[in-house]
């Protein structure tokens, strides 16, 4: 049985203030939901307020990117183990940084080894752009992202990845994919990759969330079907009754 799993992205909204208003609004309710592991990512300079707040409150706390390295000269950064200090979780391959931020795979790949290092859980972006959907490209470029983001992790770190599918085109653009669309990426594509990667006992016990323009709506819909674990949630996380409604819906 997959634990089913929904995280807020906060993106580059919430300052330490409103980060401590926005958790004093989720936290009484967010905490009280059994069976669905719940994480919020607010931005870096937030996370010291945030880790005080969410402590002992059953929701867990992740950071929106890290470097692979240990610690060095690399201006603007933030390592692994600063990471852990605070978090228990990292997004990684977000495609607002592929995008704007030259994130690659290879990149990718690079952070995932090194959030095994350092114990955290990865939530591993992937996805095709709106360009790719409409060539029918979807399946190569996902699972290429799947191979090469997730290569090398060790047989014990493989389950306790969270893989979230997150087609471009329905990020913030308030178009969703349909959930038959994301079941289909998920069941047909990315579980079927995971199972040459790592066997069919692992790929069956990773979580894949879908992310894209999810809202209290239609969450239900694609909790619904078999492949879909949770949601990777944006704009909707920022909204305390949006984000407790979805996470409800996650609960099996
Ligand atoms: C995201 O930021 O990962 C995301 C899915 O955003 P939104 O829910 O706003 O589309």
């Amino acid at each position: 049985m997959r634990i089913p799993f929904v995280a807020g992205n906060w993106k580059m909204n919430k300052t330490i203030a409103e980060t401590r208003d926005l958790l004093s609004a989720l936290l009484p309710t967010l905490s009280g939901i059994d069976g669905v592991e719940r994480v919020v990512c607010p931005p870096y300079p937030a996370l010291m307020t945030a880790s005080e707040l969410v402590a002992g409150r059953g929701v867990g706390l992740g950071a929106q990117d890290m470097h692979w390295e240990e610690k060095g000269a690399f201006t603007g950064e933030v390592a692994p183990g600063m990471v852990g200090e605070l978090c228990g979780y990292v997004i990684l391959g977000h495609s607002e940084r592929r995008a704007y931020f030259g994130e690659t795979d290879e990149t990718v790949n690079k952070k995932l080894l090194a959030a095994q290092k350092a114990g955290l859980t990865p939530i591993v972006c992937i996805g095709e752009t709106l360009a790719q959907y409409e060539a029918g490209e979807t399946a190569k470029v996902v699972s290429s992202q799947t191979r090469l983001g997730l290569q090398g992790v060790s047989a014990e770190f493989a389950p306790t990845i969270v893989v979230a599918y997150e087609p471009v085109w329905a990020i913030g653009t308030g178009k969703a994919s349909s959930a038959e669309n994301a079941q289909g990426v998920h069941g047909g594509v990315i579980r079927p990759v995971l199972k040459e990667l790592f066997g069919a006992e692992t790929a069956q016990s990773i979580r894949i969330l879908y992310g894209g323009s999810v809202t209290a709506a239609n969450a239900a819909e694609f909790f619904s079907q078999p492949d879909i674990d949770g949601a990777l949630v944006g704009g909707a996380s920022l909204k305390p009754e949006d984000f407790i409604s979805i996470v409800r819906a996650a609960q099996k």
